[in-house]
């Protein structure tokens, strides 16, 4: 099996090394190893439930939280010019914390650190202590609640990024919460090969070019060392 993991990796890198137009979507199995627990996963909330178990507590205080292995190589695509866009579904603030540019990122649940104006939709950080913005409206968390819509600015980039990809690499989510999980459909639709690296099942795994089981610290970092090497930089 670790042989067929290297060469899974080893495609990886070779897809992004050729890809024109790179696309990542993450869920909350890419925060997992950073002590914050995910929906779908073997321990996550939801799966708890259905067990009639309680959620499991966090290890670790959101102040003690940093971005894992996952979300540094997410960096290292950006830094290399192999990521024209990043959705995701997480509020943590770990991308933008890793170092992600606030233009290339959708959140399209919020982040737990950032208000919205009720009017125009802007975000600001919590840390700036505004109740409102200079158009009057009034800041509001920015974390998307249970039924809520999602916020219309990331949702129609996220849609728009979707189609221009060529190669859709999804990791950590199951793919399960709409419209969220419309996003590789659109991917496939515009021609884009589906990458999908996630320990649960996902509806996916069928129309998945490449498919990883193996947790993300095991699959991601590597293809990033793989990738470089392809660029000729190590
Ligand atoms: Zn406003």
């Amino acid at each position: 099996m670790k042989d067929d993991l290297d060469s899974r990796i080893q495609t990886l890198a070779q897809w992004l090394y050729e890809a024109r137009y790179p696309v990542v979507f993450t869920g909350a199995g890419i925060s997992t190893a950073s002590g914050i627990p995910d929906f779908r996963g073997p321990d996550g909330v939801w799966t708890r439930r259905d067990s009639g178990l309680p959620p499991k507590p966090m290890t670790r205080s959101w102040d003690s939280i940093e971005p894992n292995s996952g979300h540094l190589a997410i960096v290292e695509l950006q830094k290399l010019g192999k990521l024209k866009y990043l959705i995701s579904q997480n509020v943590d603030n770990l991308h933008l914390r890793s170092g992600i540019s606030p233009d290339l990122l959708a959140e399209l649940h919020g982040n737990r650190n950032r208000l919205r104006c009720v009017r125009c939709g802007d975000t600001v950080d919590r840390s700036e202590g505004q109740t409102h913005r200079g158009c009057g409206g009034e800041l509001v968390p920015s974390v998307v609640d249970f039924g809520q819509s999602l916020p219309e600015r990331d949702l129609m980039l996220s849609f728009e990024h979707s189609r221009k990809s060529d190669l859709f690499v999804v990791v950590g989510s199951s793919l399960v919460v709409t419209p969220a999980a419309d996003m590789p459909k659109e991917a496939l639709r515009a021609g884009a090969k589906l990458v999908i690296i996630n320990q649960g099942e996902t509806p996916f795994d069928g129309v998945a070019d490449l498919r990883f089981h193996e947790s993300i610290g095991e699959v991601l970092p590597k293809t990033l060392k793989r990738l470089k090497k392809l660029m000729g930089l190590s």
